[in-house]
């Protein structure tokens, strides 16, 4: 079946394709993920020029067809292109490592409707608020994207004995997306992850946060957990998806 569809879309990534087209990659509000060719739109007076940049938030006309791999851009206009995230590094390495996962993880031309949604809101935020700890927010979205992959952590209560911890340390299983209480677990490994009272209630809270609560968030006590929380939300996302995703964003600027 082919179609014409309309839809808005975060660029997720680009490259040149053929002498003067342009493969890019795109996270697209009605049709998931999916990778479009933008033809000649390396030409002088291409009107995709500056509209195809990654991170930009579009509106994007294509000519789809079912079982292509590559879809066909027939028109793109910019709705925002968050310049104030990319005049400040850290933020745009956190906006980018957004993308990686995006680009990693989301199953190709099923659409997630919520989570575009959520993923705009995020990076407006990211672009007006210039938060103090922008690592926050992308712990927030490796928390909120493993939910929509449907293997979100539970973290309310004792994977056991199914009570709300009151006994701590707790003991964090980074491959199942839970925890233990302390009189569930009192055999703790070398290589556990353990946090107290304080570190808990945050990282729950913050697995249950809206991005406008983001704001009012601490993350200093978050800071304290060993090993790293990328590290541990990481781990938790590639034993689920048996990918390896290494952040290269992340490494590059901050
Ligand atoms: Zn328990």
């Amino acid at each position: 079946m082919s179609s014409i569809v309309k839809t808005e879309a975060i660029v997720v990534a680009t490259a040149k394709w053929r002498d003067s087209s342009r493969m890019v990659q795109l996270f697209t509000r009605d049709h998931g993920y999916m990778k479009v060719i933008a033809r000649g739109a390396f030409r002088p007076k291409s009107p995709f020029r500056g509209v195809l940049e990654t991170m930009n938030h579009i509106e994007v006309i294509a000519a789809y067809k079912d079982g292509r791999a590559f879809q066909t851009l027939t028109s793109a206009s910019l709705i925002n292109s968050y310049h104030r995230i990319r005049e400040d590094l850290q933020y745009t390495a956190v906006a980018f490592s957004t993308l990686e996962l995006v680009q990693e993880l989301l199953p190709v031309h099923e659409p997630v409707p919520d989570f575009f949604q959520y993923t705009t809101d995020l990076l407006e935020k990211l672009d007006a608020l210039g938060p103090d700890n922008p690592k926050l927010y992308l712990w927030h979205y490796m928390l909120q994207l493993s939910e929509t992959l449907g293997f979100g952590w539970v973290l309310s209560h004792c994977a056991n004995c199914k009570n709300e911890p009151a006994a701590f340390p707790l003991v964090l299983d980074m491959e199942n997306g839970g925890c233990r209480c302390a009189n569930c677990n009192n055999t703790f490994s070398r290589n556990a992850v353990r946090l107290n009272r304080n570190q808990w209630e945050q990282l729950s809270g913050l697995a249950t946060a809206t991005v406008a609560d983001l704001q009012a968030f601490k993350p200093e006590l978050l800071e304290t957990i060993r090993p790293d929380l990328t590290d541990i939300l990481l781990r938790h996302i590639t034993y689920h998806t048996e990918t390896r995703i290494s952040l290269k964003s992340l490494k590059w600027y901050m």
